[in-house]
Order: C-alpha cells, then sequence, then structure tokens
C-alpha cells in the first residue's frame, strides 16, 4: 500500500505539531501540581486555556476531515499501522466536531462554577449547594451525549470518552457478578483483619529515606529514570510530557511509608506502560494508551499483585529494614497482612483491596440512573446512602464522607468511575494470563527479578498502542474479554478463609 500518501502524511505530520503542544500544556499541568506558587495561578490557566484550544483549533479544521475521508476512500488493509491510526483519527474528529463550540464554551463554564461549588459543598457537608450544579452538569452531559450518539443508553455515550467500546449493558453483567460476592467475602475478611493491629506499621519515616526506599523499588520493577522522575503533590498521579519523559508523584506521610510506597508502585505501574508504548509512533494513536481501563490495569497490577504479595515483602523486608531500623520487629508475613488490613470505610480513595469496588458499583449504579433519567438529582444523597448501607454496612454520617467525597462529576467526568474497577478486573486477568505463559514467573518475582513480567507486558500490552480496543486487546492478550471471575478469584484466595 501507498505509505506516502500525501493526506496521511498530512496527517502525521498535524498529529506531530499537536503532541509538541500538547506536551508543552503537560508540563505547564505538571508544573502547576507539583512546583509553581499559589498566585501564578490566574496566569497558568489562561495558559493552559490558549493551548488547549489551539490543539482543538489544529485538529478540528476541516481540512483534518478530508484527509481523513481520503484515507478511508484509500482503504488501507485492516491490519496495518495507517488502518489503525485512520480509525482512531476518524472517531476522535467525529467526538471533537460534533460538539458545537458554544456547548463547550457553556460545558467549561458551568464545570469551573460547579468545581468552586463542589468545594464549598464538601466543606459544609451541604449537598444542596452542589444540587444546582450537578443538575446542570448532567444536562449539558446528556446533550453532549446526545451529539455523540449511542445506541441503547445516553450512558454508552459518556463511557465512550474513557473506556471506548465499553457498553452499560456488558458492565451491568459484571457488576451483577461482583457485587454480591464482594459483599460476602468483605465480611469475612474483615473479621480476619481484626487480627492485625491498625497501628502496627506506625513510626518515624523521614521523607529521604522513604523517598531511597522507593527509587529503588521503582527501578527494580523496571522504571526508567533516566526517562523520568518522582515528586511530591498532594493527589498523586503520573503523567507523560514527551517520548522518554514520564512523570511520577506521590505523598509522603512521615508517620507510615506505606502511603508513598504504594503511591509509587501504582504511578509506576502507570509510567511503566507509558514507557513502553511505541516512541516512534508518539502523538498517533499508535503511541498511545487503549483505555483508562487498560492503564488502570497496569498501575494495580504492579501496586497490588506484585506489591501487596508475601513474596514481595520476603524480598524487599532485609532492604525496607536498611532505611527503617524499626522494621525489623516486624516479620515479612506480618507486613503484608498489614498493608492488606479490609475494613469497610466511606472514602474510596482510602478503601482496601476487596471493598474498593464497592464503591465504584455504587457510583455506576447512581451515574447510569441519573443519566438515564431513572433518578433525580435532588434524591442522590438519600440514593448514595441506602446503597452505601446495604453494601458495606455503615451508616453514611454526611454527604462529606458520602456522595460530595470524589471532584469527578464538578469536572463533568459522568462515565469515568467505572474504569477503576474494568482496571481491577484487567489486571487479575493479565496476571493470571503471565502466569500461564511463565510457569517460572512465581519464582522470579520472589527473586525480585520482575524482568520476565515486564516483558510479557511489554509485548502484551504496551508495544501494541491503540493497535486495537480494549476487549480486543484483552482478547489477544488473555484469551478472553474482561471477565469478573479471575479478580473474584484472587480476591478469595487472597482474602478468604
Ligand atoms: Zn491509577
Amino acid at each position: 500500500m501507498k505509505p506516502t500518501f500525501a493526506p496521511y502524511q498530512q496527517l502525521l505530520k498535524r498529529a506531530r505539531e499537536i503532541s509538541l503542544l500538547a506536551g508543552a500544556a503537560d508540563l505547564l499541568a505538571w508544573d502547576q501540581e507539583t512546583y509553581m506558587p499559589p498566585r501564578a495561578l490566574d496566569f497558568r490557566a489562561a495558559q493552559l486555556a490558549r493551548l488547549g484550544g489551539m490543539t482543538h483549533r489544529l485538529f478540528t479544521a476541516p481540512a483534518v476531515g478530508r484527509w481523513i475521508a481520503a484515507c478511508e476512500d484509500l482503504g488501507y488493509p485492516a491490519d496495518s499501522d495507517e488502518a489503525a491510526n485512520v480509525r482512531e483519527w476518524r472517531r476522535a474528529y467525529d467526538r471533537q466536531t460534533k460538539v458545537p463550540a458554544a456547548l463547550v464554551e457553556e460545558f467549561q463554564r458551568v464545570k469551573s462554577l460547579a468545581r468552586e461549588a463542589w468545594l464549598e459543598a464538601r466543606r459544609r457537608a451541604e449537598f444542596p449547594v452542589f444540587r444546582p450544579h450537578l443538575e446542570k452538569v448532567l444536562d449539558l452531559s446528556r446533550r453532549v451525549a446526545d451529539c455523540w450518539g449511542y445506541q441503547e443508553s445516553p450512558y454508552d455515550a459518556l463511557l465512550d470518552e474513557y473506556e471506548p467500546g465499553a457498553r452499560v449493558r456488558d458492565l451491568k453483567t459484571l457488576f451483577a457478578e461482583l457485587r454480591p460476592a464482594i459483599v460476602e467475602l468483605a465480611g469475612a475478611a474483615a473479621e480476619q483483619s481484626r487480627r492485625v493491629p491498625e497501628n502496627l506499621l506506625r513510626g518515624r519515616y523521614p521523607v529521604e529515606r522513604q523517598q531511597e526506599f522507593n527509587r529503588e523499588v521503582a527501578e527494580a520493577i523496571g522504571f526508567n529514570f533516566e526517562a523520568g522522575r518522582v515528586d511530591a503533590t498532594a493527589h498523586p498521579f503520573c503523567t507523560t510530557l514527551g517520548p522518554r519523559d514520564c512523570r511520577l508523584t506521590t505523598r509522603y506521610d512521615e508517620t507510615n511509608f506505606a502511603s508513598s510506597l504504594y503511591g509509587i508502585l501504582h504511578e509506576a505501574g502507570h509510567g511503566l506502560y507509558d514507557q513502553g508504548l511505541p516512541t516512534d509512533h508518539y502523538g498517533t494513536p499508535l503511541g498511545s494508551f487503549v483505555s483508562l481501563g487498560i492503564h488502570e490495569s497496569q498501575s494495580r497490577l504492579w501496586e497490588n499483585h506484585v506489591g501487596r504479595s508475601l513474596a514481595f515483602w520476603e524480598r524487599w523486608h532485609p532492604c525496607a529494614c536498611h532505611y527503617f531500623p524499626h522494621l525489623k520487629k516486624l516479620s515479612p508475613a506480618q507486613i503484608t497482612a498489614a498493608v492488606n488490613r479490609v475494613r469497610p470505610s466511606f472514602i474510596r480513595v482510602e478503601a482496601d483491596q476487596v471493598t474498593y469496588d464497592l464503591h465504584i458499583i455504587l457510583r455506576f449504579e447512581i451515574e447510569t440512573q441519573l443519566v438515564e433519567g431513572r433518578l433525580a438529582v435532588a434524591d442522590v444523597p438519600a440514593a448514595w446512602n441506602e446503597n452505601f448501607e446495604k453494601m458495606l454496612g455503615l451508616k453514611v454520617p454526611n454527604d462529606a464522607q458520602g456522595c460530595l467525597q470524589d471532584i469527578h462529576w464538578s469536572m463533568g467526568g459522568l462515565g469515568y468511575f467505572p474504569t477503576y474497577t474494568l482496571g481491577n478486573l484487567n489486571a487479575a486477568q493479565l496476571m493470571r494470563a503471565a502466569r500461564r505463559a511463565n510457569r517460572r514467573l512465581d519464582k522470579k518475582l520472589a527473586a525480585g527479578d520482575y524482568a520476565p513480567l515486564l516483558e510479557w507486558l511489554r509485548a502484551n500490552v504496551h508495544r501494541h498502542g491503540r493497535r486495537w480496543k480494549a476487549p480486543e486487546l484483552m482478547r489477544r492478550a488473555t484469551g478472553e474479554v474482561t471477565q469478573a471471575r479471575h479478580h473474584l478469584c484472587y480476591l478469595k484466595e487472597k482474602f478468604g478463609n
């Protein structure tokens, strides 16, 4: 076929141009979260808005639409690099051009006001302060979903922004299997965890020592510090600013090293994915991640399946004792038990591995009901509290610890939450497939040799970029699309008695 076809070359050139600007915007955003002095905020916001507008105009220009159409007419072979890029450019182009500019601007305005109102509402634990803003966000989200189009549920259109190809119908099936099984397991696991004292790991952990220990661990799992770095923030994240420039962040608690360590293992999992994407394709779909549910599977795999295992602590105990001598009084098994404590709690981001998905299922049920018009915004707190008690057995004391805890809705992020649970399911399924492909994998992991696992992930997930959508990627890597049972098996084996 013609690799030099002019419209395709134009698209590549435009994609590179956009990636240069987007990388600059990402650097400014990273700086805002890490080092920027607070009073610089207004000017920074203006810079980011300007850069965002420039990249949007570059990509939605009518010429781009003509180039994509010309490539489609030419008809690249289905399994070619070009076909994959053209398919994804088409998808992004349609989504970005189908929403009228006036609606985009209105949504932007509504979101910035909603964010302020949400902060205030959460501070005062008063849902009515946020209610009119959530009503507007919901209304605009539905209008955007109408522009994008959908077959069964408007929620499908929103979901597609974060998890292309996912459908409400499939998620309902997965979650219906997860919900009762996890509720049952959580009770038993919490009972067992009572034997583990809550403050077992409490001590004094100087930040510099945590940094050194974390770096050793991140390097051991394969994170490349020649092409990445770690900084401190309030809310840990991973961002990639260009090929070979991956930034991780974490937060430090001087009384408990586990917070920064698992923050780093999680973000380094994201970082390993970004570092494993093909750099020659940077800025094009083939150099991009598949979906949030796949991205999250990489972080959860390293954080939980590797980092929260007994094998991990048998390997790292001596090193941890070198940096934090008082850990000598604990055995690897005790540390493992401490970092796997199960206890139902109100806040999603602090939830343990077993109950975490219940927090997501609750949000998914509420969001789909809102978007499908089966629940009024005014009834969200009551629906939340009732369902929360049913699943987690706790009475929500106030909305700050209930339906006001997450930032997502104020940012218009309806449809985002399910990707966290998809990440958990995919992680368990990928880990199982990696074990099947390499019978010596657990021996290697126990010896602290993480290269075989990383190589498997590179070969089966990372290096394909966005060649396939998530279901197809999972099918090729593991033999089936995302299932609930592998995650359930893993949880039962680890937390069941
Ligand atoms: Zn993550």
